[in-house]
């Protein structure tokens, strides 16, 4: 198995800020695994506050030396074997799981949610994402969802001016909102006072309300919260799945945390054996990392698969996308199609 790759900056349409950051671009690395005749696609989406980078890509990619593994059917084997060379670096681990599992797709011939019992009807809507930013530019963000056919929003909150910002999303549109706290709640009184404020404004669920670190004080306003809770920062790898019981209600797996589709399927069972809910979501994602967590949303419960909508220059055709859900197509792998 032969791994070729090239480093790409995958731009945003809008910067986007967070209660943490604002960035306009996402360094990927766009990475195909070739094997006897078959190419298999992957991607790495590196966003900064997760410590990854082209260089530590590369520098990683180098350690890799797939001959010993003469079929790339073996995943719990080569995983193992990439956690082995190196802690960490989930993103580009990511990109070479998903290449081999698009790989397999093709030469096993089917699609790869078939690989995983999922079932395309199953397909949960997906949120569009909208980032802290200007009334002005807010409206036009919801605009932009409600031309693309989303159903969901999902809005990041985490700073002085939530209500505002709630207020001036209602005033365009009544659809649905899930909310992102990305750790920005501070004070748990607060926090819970705010989760009945959102409830009463039609929102489903609200992502990472306070600090991974306060355990305490984010059990204690799961617990009394109208709505929801899911872990996103505090649930990285599979280790950290039965940690959340308690905690949260539900945990967000995204591939590029979880090193990739093999260990976010084996997420999943855990979850589900400790009654928690899912939602799977994505970093700034073009079509290829997109199907991926495509393939595995009929088994998760909420989608935040938005990545191809908020970039500007995602070399692959957008997945077919309508009335809200991503639609799978029957073809073997991911079903990436090039423009
Ligand atoms: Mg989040």
């Amino acid at each position: 198995m032969q791994i070729i790759y090239k480093e790409y900056n995958l731009e945003l349409k809008y910067p986007f800020t967070i209660a943490k950051f604002s960035r306009n671009s996402t360094p990927v690395v766009l990475l195909q695994i070739n094997f006897q005749g078959f190419k298999g696609l992957g991607e790495a989406s590196m966003v900064p506050y997760m410590g990854e980078s082209f260089s530590s890509a590369k520098a990683f990619l180098k350690k890799v030396d797939l001959s010993s593994f003469t079929y790339p059917f073996k995943m719990d084997e080569i995983i193992e074997y990439l956690d082995d060379l190196e802690v960490g670096q989930p993103a580009i681990k990511a990109a070479i799981d998903i290449a081999l599992h698009d790989l397999i797709g093709k030469i096993s011939q089917k699609p790869c949610y078939e690989l995983f019992g999922s079932s395309p009807d199953k397909m949960p809507l997906t949120t569009f994402t909208i980032g802290i930013d200007t009334p002005e530019i807010i409206i036009k963000k919801v605009n932009d969802a409600l031309a693309d056919g989303f159903k969901l929003l999902k809005i990041k909150l985490g700073r002085d001016t939530d209500k505002l910002l709630i207020e001036t999303i209602r005033s365009v549109t009544d659809l649905p909102l899930y909310v992102d706290a990305n750790q920005g709640w501070i004070d748990k009184n607060q926090g819970l006072e705010m989760a009945y404020w959102l409830a009463e404004q039609g929102v489903l669920l609200i992502e990472q309300p306070m600090p991974k670190e306060d355990v305490d004080g984010n059990a204690w306003l799961t617990e009394r919260s109208p709505i929801p809770t899911v872990g996103d920062e505090a649930v990285q790898r599979f280790a950290d799945v039965a940690k959340a019981k308690g905690v949260y209600c539900g945990i967000n797996i995204k591939l590029m945390k979880s090193a990739g589709m093999y260990e976010a399927s084996k997420m999943i069972e855990e979850a589900r054996k400790h009654q928690l809910k899912i939602l799977i979501g994505c970093m700034s994602e073009t079509s290829v990392a997109t199907l991926a967590g495509a393939a595995l949303a009929p088994l998760c419960d909420w989608a935040d698969l938005d990545g191809p909508f908020l970039t500007s220059n995602n070399p692959y055709h957008t997945p077919q996308f309508k009335n809200g859900k991503y639609i799978l197509e029957n073809l073997n792998g991911l079903g990436v199609e090039h423009l």
